[in-house]
């Protein structure tokens, strides 16, 4: 997806930087460098022996398979997507389970996008929240701003690659990217 390292398929679902910035973007909030010398079923292992409802496996699962759409659409058709469409693609999926829920069933999935998002405090009520991560490899680094309301919802993100010199350069380059980002959409 990024053109710049062999996609084997470490790198495709977890340190490709756009599936490092759309795990991070995501309501997993994940960071997958923790992921780094780990085969995928050793990481999907690790999902899954969290406690729990398996929201978290889940949630993964959906990404991977949206990162594996995106990917496919871009090799095959030549046809790139937002971060922000990966990750819609990937909620679509985990909220799908049938056109029509119960009102009892919307109520569970609600309280678990709130205990997904519990690594990660939201605003008060009426603030938008920017986070930025940073990602660098032999002089290639990566970057991104997330956008989240009090709701846990997210509101948008922006993602920059270049050629940096050092991971503090990639992790400014993010803040700055941040600022821009404010000022573009008038926070
Ligand atoms: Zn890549």
């Amino acid at each position: 997806m990024c053109n710049a390292a062999i996609e084997d398929v470490e790198h495709i679902f977890f340190h490709c930087p756009v599936a490092v910035m759309a795990f991070v973007a995501s309501p997993l909030g994940c960071r997958t460098e923790q992921y780094r010398g780990l085969n995928n079923k050793q990481i999907i292992a690790g999902w899954l022996s969290e406690k729990g409802n398996y929201d978290g496996f889940k949630m993964a699962s959906c990404m991977m398979w949206a990162l594996w759409k995106h990917r496919n659409e871009k090799v095959f058709n030549n046809k790139e997507q937002s971060i922000q469409s990966i990750i819609k693609e990937a909620q679509f999926w985990f909220n799908y389970t049938s056109p029509i829920l119960p009102e009892e069933e919307k109520h569970h999935q609600s309280a678990n996008t709130k205990k997904l998002a519990n690594k990660w405090t939201p605003p008060e009520t009426n603030w938008t929240k920017l986070n930025t991560s940073a990602a660098f490899k032999d002089f290639q680094g990566g970057w991104a701003v997330v956008d989240r309301n009090a709701e846990f919802s997210f509101i948008g993100c922006g993602t920059m690659a270049l050629k940096v010199l050092s991971p503090i350069e990639a992790e400014t380059r993010a803040v700055l990217l941040a600022a821009e980002f404010a000022m573009m959409s008038h926070l």
